[in-house]
């Protein structure tokens, strides 16, 4: 893109849509912007919002740094599970202030009920572990000095120890309903997640005075509340 179309369009802000979108719609109000349509039943993909200056794009959760690093979308909201995954394909590509405190979860790593994880770690045993998290759960098991034969999956991770693709998985957890549903336990906790927002590095510099009072309402808005 060119630099004048990136400073002649309404600041973007890439989402995805489900739990991201939902929890970032109250930082929006905070901020004083509105969003009247939701992406789950308008299936639009560009949103506008109540500031002419800002509109929202929805895109795939993992897609997210990919549209701000390039300059597509000006900023961004992604897990830190993702925004690990990209910075070690990518380091140092995006701008990431603010710890938003929203979509919080956790990494673990899960197996089958009945799986003695701590017996298989403990004898040394390579471990086949799926997972889209192929980075962290590296960093992960070569600290604990595990060997781990890591099989790249895009979904469903829960479905891969119970067919026999994989003893473990590394996944995110929230309530843990989805595994208990598949008959796993976590057994692991590896880093606990929440969403971030990241910017990308040349709007920061050429869109500051734009960005500047919405990474200020944002921040105001996701600091945990003193009780
Ligand atoms: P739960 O059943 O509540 O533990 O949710 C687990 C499933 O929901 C996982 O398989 C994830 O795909 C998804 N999930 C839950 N919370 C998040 C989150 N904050 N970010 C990304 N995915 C999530």
């Amino acid at each position: 893109m060119s630099t004048e179309q990136a400073l002649t369009r309404p600041l973007t802000m890439a989402l995805s849509k489900g739990r991201i979108f939902e929890e970032t719609l109250p930082l929006l109000k905070a901020a004083g912007v509105h969003v009247a349509e939701n992406p789950e039943e308008s299936r639009k993909l560009i949103i506008a919002t109540s500031n002419p200056g800002l509109r929202l794009i929805i895109v795939r959760a993992s897609d997210v740094p990919t549209y701000v690093e390039y300059g597509a979308a000006d900023l961004g909201i992604a897990g830190k599970d993702i925004l690990n995954e990209h910075a070690a394909e990518h380091p140092g590509g995006l701008y990431q202030p603010i710890d938003l405190n929203i979509a919080k979860c956790r990494l673990a790593v899960a197996v089958k009920n009945g799986f003695d994880y701590a017996a298989a770690v403990r004898q040394g045993n390579r471990l086949r572990v799926a997972t889209k998290f192929v980075h962290a759960a590296r960093e992960h098991f070569a600290a604990k000095g595990v060997y781990v034969d890591l099989i790249k999956l895009y979904g469903s991770m829960e479905l891969a120890p119970l067919v026999g693709l994989a003893d473990a998985i590394v996944d995110v957890v929230s309530t843990g309903n989805t595994l208990r549903a598949n008959d796993l336990v976590a057994v692991e906790d590896i880093m606990p997640i929440s969403s971030r927002l990241v910017v990308n590095r040349a709007a920061l510099k050429t869109r500051y005075a734009e960005l500047q009072p919405l990474l200020d309402a944002f921040e105001r808005a996701s600091q945990p509340s003193v009780a």
